[in-house]
């Protein structure tokens, strides 16, 4: 297999890919907290793992892809008032409960309910579905589990019902976000708040909450009626799914327990990626995830999405102003995955507009003629650009000098149909689609080929614009007349 390179945040290089077993991946992504419709700068984020999965699969990798659903609430407050651990994550109201609350459903309808529509929003955007989307609620017990060993092996305590993890006790801590343990002390000193008086040390995080009496998603613990913090899903989930860490439901202390790749955006590297790194590794002593991959931010003109700026946008409102899903994806692809994307509405329009001539010309070559053979060429070229930390701005460049290139046109097709295994643009079904000419356009063409002939050019032009009426471009070439569909 050809050689693949990745960023890995836990080092901050570019390392060469070796995987765990020789043709298997596994490949763990943080998911939604559903309680709301996912915006832009999270479907950016999983578009870039789906542009991963997709490399690895075309190399050859088989993937097993694990991607959670948060639909118990973590307290992760807005983003623009986190920041060092204690700024309100633990004071901040329950998302999901405060939802169900305001539309008089149960959390568990407005779970569902969001779930839907997140795997709606991914299926638009082309975005190959996980093999499993393990819900946060169906895992309680793998989370009781996992804060059982870190009390037994003294990485935890108890405070009145709460389990918190004693940060100072992990010492690699920070080895991901660079936020180490000496960092920390001066970093918190300037937000320690009443709240968190149970704590020992303010840089200490909850692995379970006790529940207040009102509070209607808990679960029995053996520290009573409680729920879980928002860190420890993720590594119960992504331990369960991806390694052997439990057997029958019990901490397993016999297997190796590694995992390939975890995806997440910038924003989850610290504090979630963090204490999953703390939590995962004090549990089972050893390191867990080999590579950690993280998309960049999605900034609105040039600023970070805030819903009190209302600049913070969905899918619906990308189709509300009648754009094609598939140009935000397309967007996506013009920037590499670790730098952050400016997102306006004409930049959205420059891509619509990319995508549409890129199925307007391939439409041209599938109306004329037979999809031959994939140019090995390009393909090599392809496969180095997206081997290359899963370059796609240097694939599209690939895909346009394809299409400015003298290559027959069978050729062309074949190549972009193949390159679409990792663009996921939906090239083939579009250009097939289109091309298939109608029987009263391939009679006037006929007509017009007659007409031409005889030399009646007058006939001609306007049977060409007969033809136009009908959506179809006739273009005279050497080899005969062409035709191009008309994309809008
Ligand atoms: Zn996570």
């Amino acid at each position: 297999m050809a050689d693949i390179f990745l960023t890995n945040t836990l080092g901050k290089k570019k390392e060469k890919f070796v995987p765990i077993n020789s043709d298997k991946v596994g490949i763990y992504s943080c998911g939604p907290t559903v309680y709301r419709d996912i915006h832009i700068g999270n479907l950016r984020t999983y578009l870039s793992a789906d542009i991963l999965k997709r490399v690895l699969t075309y190399n050859g990798y088989k993937v097993y892809h694990v991607k959670n659903i948060t639909d118990v609430g973590h307290m992760r407050t807005d983003p623009a008032t986190s920041g060092p651990r204690g700024a309100g994550e633990e004071a901040a109201i329950d998302p999901i409960i405060d939802e169900a609350l305001k539309q008089g459903k149960t959390p568990q309808e407005v779970a569902s309910e969001y779930t839907k529509k997140f795997l709606d929003d991914e299926k638009v955007l082309n975005i190959i579905p996980a093999n499993v989307f393990p819900k946060a609620t169906e895992h309680i017990s793998e989370m009781i589990e996992l804060t059982k060993q870190l009390l037994e092996k003294g990485f935890a305590y108890e405070t009145r019902g709460t389990i918190y993890f004693d940060v100072k006790r992990f010492a690699d801590y920070g080895k991901l976000s660079g936020n180490t343990l000496d960092k920390m002390d001066k970093l918190l000193g300037a937000v320690r708040v009443a709240t968190e008086t149970d704590k020992k040390d303010s840089i200490d995080f909850a692995l379970w909450k006790k529940a207040q009496n009102d509070r209607s998603l808990k679960w029995d613990s053996p520290w009573g009626e409680g729920f879980p913090g928002w860190h420890i899903e993720c590594s119960a989930m992504s331990l369960k799914y991806l390694t052997d860490a439990f057997k029958d439901g019990e901490f397993n202390h016999e297997q190796s327990r590694r995992i390939d790749i975890h995806t997440g955006g910038e924003d989850n590297i610290f504090p979630h990626h963090e204490d999953e790194i703390a939590q995962s590794e004090a549990a089972t002593g050893e390191k867990v995830v080999n590579y950690w991959l993280h998309a960049g931010f999605l900034l609105v003109d040039g600023k970070k999405m805030a819903r009190r700026e209302g600049n913070v946008y969905t899918v619906s409102d990308l189709v509300k102003k009648s754009f094609n899903p598939l140009a935000f994806r397309y967007l996506t692809l013009t920037t590499h995955y670790r730098s952050r994307l400016n997102f306006t509405w004409d930049s959205l329009k420059a891509a619509e507009t990319a995508l549409n001539n890129l199925y307007r010309e391939l439409t041209g070559y599938v109306t004329n003629g037979e999809v031959t053979s994939v140019n090995s060429d390009f393909e090599k070229k392809f496969v180095d650009a997206v081997n290359n930390d899963l370059d796609t701005p240097a694939a599209l460049t690939l895909v346009w000098d394809l299409v400015r290139s003298n290559m027959p046109v069978g050729e062309k097709a074949a190549t972009l149909y193949k390159f679409d295994e990792v663009l996921g643009l939906d090239l083939e079904k579009v250009a097939e689609e289109a091309a298939e000419v109608p029987e009263e356009v391939k009679k006037l063409i006929e007509q017009r080929e007659e007409a031409w002939k005889k030399g009646d050019f007058s006939e001609s032009d306007k049977l060409r614009n007969e033809i136009k009426g009908k959506g179809y471009e006739v273009v005279d070439t050497p080899e005969g007349q062409k035709l191009k569909k008309v994309v809008s």
